[in-house]
């Protein structure tokens, strides 16, 4: 079905992290930093909007304990959790998963930028999400 689908049933090799009845998690192929890991559900879902809420509920927790369990392993000084849903948002594998990419300074490989674009009139954006 894809490729993290081929991993799960052990038709290509990987490193494991954690592996239960409903996620997998392994370490990511190109190590943004040292313990970049990928936590993902064995049923194949396209991404975190498709999921039902079950399944997302159990991710969320392993993604949440491993999370703690790497940053206490590998001593890095913070976490970043990651989920990209679509192409545009930078989803290359259609698979969902979290990325669990632990921090040790300023000039890891990762980066991620908020920067402010046109001006909002919040109550208008409120009125349109909500
Ligand atoms: P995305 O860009 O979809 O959020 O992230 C996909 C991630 O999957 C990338 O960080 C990429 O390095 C990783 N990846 C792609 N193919 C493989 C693979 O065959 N094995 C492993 N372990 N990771 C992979
Ligand atoms: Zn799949």
């Amino acid at each position: 079905m894809c490729i993290f689908c081929d991993i799960i049933h052990h038709e290509i090799p990987s490193k494991v992290v954690y592996e239960d009845d409903q996620v997998l998690a392994i370490l990511d192929i190109a190590q943004v930093t040292k313990g970049h890991t990928l936590v993902m559900p064995k049923k194949h879902v396209e991404n975190l909007l498709e999921c039902d809420d079950e399944t997302a509920a159990h991710l969320i927790q392993v993604v949440k304990k491993l999370a703690v369990q790497i940053q206490a392993r590998t001593g890095a000084a913070a976490i970043n959790i990651l989920n990209n849903n679509g192409e545009l948002a930078g989803q290359t594998v259609k698979h969902l998963h979290f990325h669990i990419i632990p921090r040790y300074n300023e000039n890891d490989a990762f980066v991620c930028e908020f920067k402010e674009s046109e001006k909002q009139d919040l109550d208008e954006v409120l009125a349109l999400i909500q």
